[in-house]
């Protein structure tokens, strides 16, 4: 595991005291914690080494853990370290304080303007990860946290793809991401450009936010497919034209013609408030 710290379990919780469980998700259990030395509040991700194995997954946390020593952006979770013990690896991070974005919009669905703010931060973090060669694969309501300030956190690069991942032509070929999220072309299964793939995910996310529904739903799986593959989707009657616009933009089902980070943030309906901020000066 490279330059992870090997220690024992005791060593950790002689300098971590465990709080609460914050969450689980899909092979990872998120815990609130307390720096006993310094008090700091920080949230400690625990995986099974075998479970990681089993999945053949090793890549992939080495992976998520050089992508997250990289990115440095105020919506994006910081890593602090990561320690190993014989059975678990430990990811001890930024603690968010405001739960997940999902829960918030299964109360209620957002009006536009909040709709529009949260977008706004995510399409601010992606187009930050797409410039450092970072694709998420995996944006969904619940990997994207708040924090007290109600802004946003992105977590959970377990599936994200850097840039030497990338094959003969440039396209991504793992199958991933979440069912709802997935874009068209994955389904296809011939390859992919990560960079359009994140851009479909937001527009789920949008949809959901501003609707409280998914745009592409069923019971069954295959015919849930069948809906991301025509890119059939009905937007709620209230829905402003603007946004009307910008859906049909972002899920659109033929990634060359699908609208680009650049485009959104030139995009009239999302322009509204926004401040552009450069976060590599
Ligand atoms: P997995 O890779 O198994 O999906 P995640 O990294 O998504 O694990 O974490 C699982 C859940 O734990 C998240 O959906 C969230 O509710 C919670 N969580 C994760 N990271 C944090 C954090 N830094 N602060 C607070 N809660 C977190
Ligand atoms: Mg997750």
């Amino acid at each position: 595991y490279g330059d992870i710290s090997q220690i024992t379990e005791q060593i950790l919780f002689e300098k971590y005291e465990i709080v609460r469980l914050l969450g689980c998700g899909s092979f990872a259990k998120v815990y609130q914690a307390r720096n006993i030395q310094t008090g700091q509040s920080v949230a400690i991700k625990s995986m099974s080494k075998k479970s990681i194995i089993k999945e053949r997954l090793v890549s992939n946390i080495k992976r998520e853990i050089s992508i997250m020593r990289q990115l440095h952006h105020p919506y994006i979770v910081k890593l602090f370290e990561v320690m190993a013990t014989k059975t678990k690896i430990y990811f001890v991070m930024e603690l968010v304080k405001g739960g997940e974005l999902f829960a918030k919009v299964a109360k209620c669905r957002f009006s536009e303007d909040l709709s529009r703010r949260y977008f706004q931060q995510l399409i601010s973090t992606v187009g930050y990860c797409h410039s450092h060669g970072v694709f998420h694969r995996d944006l969904k309501p619940e990997n994207l946290l708040l924090d007290d300030k109600g802004d946003l956190k992105v977590t959970d690069f377990g599936l994200s793809a850097a840039t030497p991942q990338l094959q003969n032509n440039g396209l991504l070929y793992t199958l991933c991401g979440t069912p709802a999220y997935v874009a068209p072309e994955i389904l296809a299964q011939k390859g992919y450009d990560g960079a359009k793939i994140d851009i479909w995910s937001c527009g789920v996310i949008l949809f959901v936010l501003s609707s409280g529904y998914l745009p592409f739903n069923d019971q069954s799986l295959m015919a849930m497919y069948q809906k991301i593959y025509k890119g059939e989707f009905r937007v709620p009657k209230w829905t402003s034209p603007g946004l009307r616009h910008l859906f049909s933009r972002l899920l659109d089902t033929n990634p060359v013609t699908r609208i680009t980070v650049d485009e959104i943030i030139q995009d009239p309906w999302f322009r509204k408030g926004y401040k552009e901020i450069n976060f590599d000066e």
